[in-house]
Order: C-alpha cells, then sequence, then structure tokens
C-alpha cells in the first residue's frame, strides 16, 4: 500500500528536516507537522544571538509560513497529548484527532531542573524554548546593560 500520509510530532530541527527531506525526496502524500510552537525555528540563538536580541523570531525560523505553504507541509499549532500507533491516530490536548499511516516521533527534550538545595527558587531558569529566552532576556538585561530591545 503506498504510503499516503505522514504526521510528524514536534516540529524541532529534527521534524522539521524529516518533513523537508520527505519532499526532497519525492514524498507527495499529506505531511504535517503539530508543535505547540507552531512554526520550526533553530534553538542554538536562544543562548546566542536571539538571547542579546540581535536575531528576532522571524530570523530564527528554520523556514518562512511561504515555504511551508510552497511544500504543502501543513502546520498544526497544538501539542500531542496521545498516540494510538495502531490504528495511525494522534490525539491532540484539544481533543482533536489526527490520522495517518505513518507517525514520527521528533518531541526532543526538556530541561530537567536540579534536585539541589535552591534549585527550586523562581530565580533559577531553564533556557529550552524562545519562552524561556524571553524571560531570561527580560531578567539580564537591567543587570547587565544588555540591549533591550527585542526586534520582530
Ligand atoms: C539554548 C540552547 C542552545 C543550544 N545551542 C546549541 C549549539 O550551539 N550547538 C549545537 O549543536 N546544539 C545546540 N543546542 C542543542 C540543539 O538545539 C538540539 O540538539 C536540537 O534542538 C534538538 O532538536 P530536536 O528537534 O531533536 O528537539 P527540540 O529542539 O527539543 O524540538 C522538539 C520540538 O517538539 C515539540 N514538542 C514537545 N512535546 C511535544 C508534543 N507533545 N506535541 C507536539 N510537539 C511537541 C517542542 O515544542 C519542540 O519544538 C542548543 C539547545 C538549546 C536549548
Amino acid at each position: 500500500m503506498a504510503l499516503e500520509s505522514v504526521l510528524i510530532a514536534g516540529g524541532g530541527v529534527a521534524g522539521f528536516a524529516t518533513a523537508r527531506e520527505l519532499r526532497a525526496r519525492g514524498f507527495g502524500g499529506r505531511l504535517s507537522i503539530i508543535d505547540p510552537e507552531g512554526l520550526p525555528y533553530d534553538r542554538p540563538p536562544l543562548s546566542k544571538d536571539y538571547l542579546l536580541g540581535t536575531r528576532s523570531r522571524e530570523q530564527i525560523l528554520l523556514a518562512g509560513a511561504d515555504w511551508f505553504l510552497g511544500q504543502g507541509i501543513e502546520v498544526v499549532s497544538a501539542r500531542a497529548a496521545a498516540l494510538n500507533p495502531d490504528e495511525g491516530l494522534v490525539l491532540l490536548e484539544d481533543g482533536r484527532e489526527l490520522a495517518a499511516d505513518r507517525i514520527v516521533l521528533a518531541t526532543g527534550a526538556a530541561a530537567r531542573k536540579p534536585d539541589i538545595p535552591g534549585g527550586e527558587l523562581e530565580t533559577v531558569l531553564a533556557l529550552r524554548n524562545r519562552g524561556d529566552a524571553d524571560a531570561l532576556r527580560k531578567r539580564l538585561s537591567p543587570a547587565c546593560g544588555w540591549p533591550l530591545w527585542v526586534r520582530g
């Protein structure tokens, strides 16, 4: 049976590269990426240019909305809550259910808070996603006298 649809849970660089390569290698079926953060973006700049405010949200995207449109790749802004691989179903947190012939799990990693005294303090921050970088920049800027601007 020909493969007609692929659903990728997680739109980090792994999920994005999977979608891009499927298209580059000739997969013409329905292709979707599910990620609560929407359009895939690159994470290394979160601790570098993005944190400094010298690269904007748009500038860290792995590809723009037009590229996804042109490639026929749907980006679903939602979180996968459960999988039913036997039936090829992904249940989203918002209650929707999506079906596909193949499901790719590319949900990456999460930051661990160290189990040490003080680890639970609100001044101990994680840096894993764009929201974390925004929060960290807000805290650091006044202390360091860094530029406070954020473009885009
Ligand atoms: C601040 C920072 C700086 C870094 N700097 C460097 C560097 O300089 N050089 C280097 O080589 N590497 C660096 N890395 C590591 C690199 O970014 C990772 O190796 C890479 O992001 C891993 O990609 P991934 O797609 O596997 O996972 P992730 O980037 O973690 O992407 C996973 C995606 O899955 C989504 N997701 C999670 N759960 C669900 C769910 N239930 N449903 C749907 N979507 C879900 C998340 O929102 C996320 O977008 C850095 C990482 C960070 C956080």
